[in-house]
């Protein structure tokens, strides 16, 4: 019997516990400590970003987002059904009204059309999402914003070395979030950063990290003491923590080059498999458009799907689905409201399932998820892909 192949591993590059040790050594633990203003030297010079602010999640970074966008109640804020639950929570916080748009079918990114029509004068804040690595349609969600007088910000959780035509998943609205959480490329554990690509919006951010206090300018000797200026809270990961993601940063292209190495098997192995009619292919190729974050396969109903997953369970693969929808939450409709009938997420939501991939796969232990869904379908791997040897189950 072969071992379990869970569906994540955290990425190890192997400085982390160098790094630490000069922490450790430096003995400055707090946050901005030395790997701290490492980790955002790094992240402005590689994105070209005004400002990046290491925080302790994804999570702090949309919570910095939504004070910085300045809504309440009365406040609308447009955000994709397909997601995470912070991307929403966070402004739901601030006491604005969320409003779900569905996602395209083929990028399963929000609707950009959809969009354009949820926009009411009461918009303050569209927040889009890169699902699986795959960047927005950028250009036309600037547009919708600008129109709207809207703050635009990128759920970047799954998208750090994304591209967009050229530009950077994360630094190509006015606010971008990054997680470095042990489920996404680039980690440390628990860890975000809000990159903020806007040289006016800079001060008030660091004063919100900084629990509304000016001490940033403090301690750049812009002013002679420190105070309690603006609401805001504890944003900052320890420095250990920084020290770790330091060691990340500098080799994320490894991690990331392996991760679409593998999602490109994936694709082209199963793509005689998804001819049968078993599945679909992501609408978008996931290797060369994405950072291989994620591979996902789309099952014909639920159904289908919870046969696949139970037996990849027995076979000891860690296959998983993805999101409930938000908008038909418990507390997506207390704080939220449909912008459509949702068409897309609903029927997304029951269909994906997400397969097992991290940086340190071998192609053999890949190998063994793609013979073990042939055989579900009844079919044979090495028939199919002509190499009984790799495909020997
Ligand atoms: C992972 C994730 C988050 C949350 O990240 P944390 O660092 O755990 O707070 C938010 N949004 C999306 C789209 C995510 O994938």
């Amino acid at each position: 019997m072969s071992s379990e192949i869970p569906f994540n591993i955290p990425s190890f590059v192997g400085k982390e516990l160098y790094y630490i040790a000069q922490a450790v050594d430096g003995g400055q633990l707090s946050g901005d400590g030395a790997f701290s203003r490492r980790c955002e030297k790094w992240m402005e010079s590689a994105f070209g970003s005004s400002r990046a602010l290491l925080t302790h999640s994804c999570t702090a970074a949309l919570e910095m987002s939504a004070l910085m966008s300045d809504v309440g109640p009365g406040d609308e804020v447009i955000v994709p059904s397909w997601t995470f639950v912070t991307s929403a929570s966070a402004y739901a916080l601030r006491g604005a009204k969320l409003v779900f748009v569905d996602v395209r079918d083929d990028t399963l990114n929000i609707d950009e059309k959809m969009v354009e029509r949820a926009v009411t004068s009461r918009t303050k804040a569209i927040v889009c999402v890169h699902y699986a690595g795959v960047p927005c349609e950028m250009d036309a969600l600037k547009t919708i914003a600008g129109n709207a007088g809207a703050l635009l910000v990128e759920d970047a959780a799954q998208a750090f070395h994304s591209q967009w035509q050229g530009q950077p998943a994360g630094a190509i609205a006015d606010l971008g979030c990054f997680s470095f959480h042990e489920t996404k490329n680039i980690s440390c554990g628990e860890g975000g950063a809000l990159l903020v690509n806007r040289p006016d919006l800079v001060e008030r951010a660091e004063i919100i990290r900084e629990k509304g206090t000016n001490r940033s300018r403090f301690f750049r000797g812009q002013v002679d003491k420190y105070t309690w200026v603006d609401l805001g809270s504890s944003f900052l990961p320890n420095d250990l923590s920084a020290a770790f993601l330091y060691a990340q940063l500098e080799h994320g292209d490894e991690i990331t080059r392996r991760r679409r190495e593998l999602v490109g098997r994936y694709t082209s192995h199963l793509r005689p498999l998804a001819e049968t009619g078993a599945f679909k292919l992501p609408a978008v190729d996931l290797a060369t458009v994405a950072n291989g974050h994620m591979m996902y396969i789309m099952l014909p109903d639920l159904a289908a799907r919870t046969q696949l997953l139970q037996a990849m369970r027995q076979e000891q693969i860690g296959t998983v689905f993805h999101y409930v929808p938000l908008h038909s939450s418990p507390a997506g409709e207390q704080y939220g409201r449909a912008a459509s009938d949702m068409a897309v997420t609903n029927s997304v939501a029951e269909r994906l399932v997400r397969l097992p991939l991290f940086s340190s796969m071998s192609n053999e232990q890949q190998d063994r998820v793609i013979t073990a869904l042939y055989r579900h379908f009844g079919h044979d791997a090495a028939a199919y892909l002509g190499d009984d040897r790799a495909y020997a189950a």
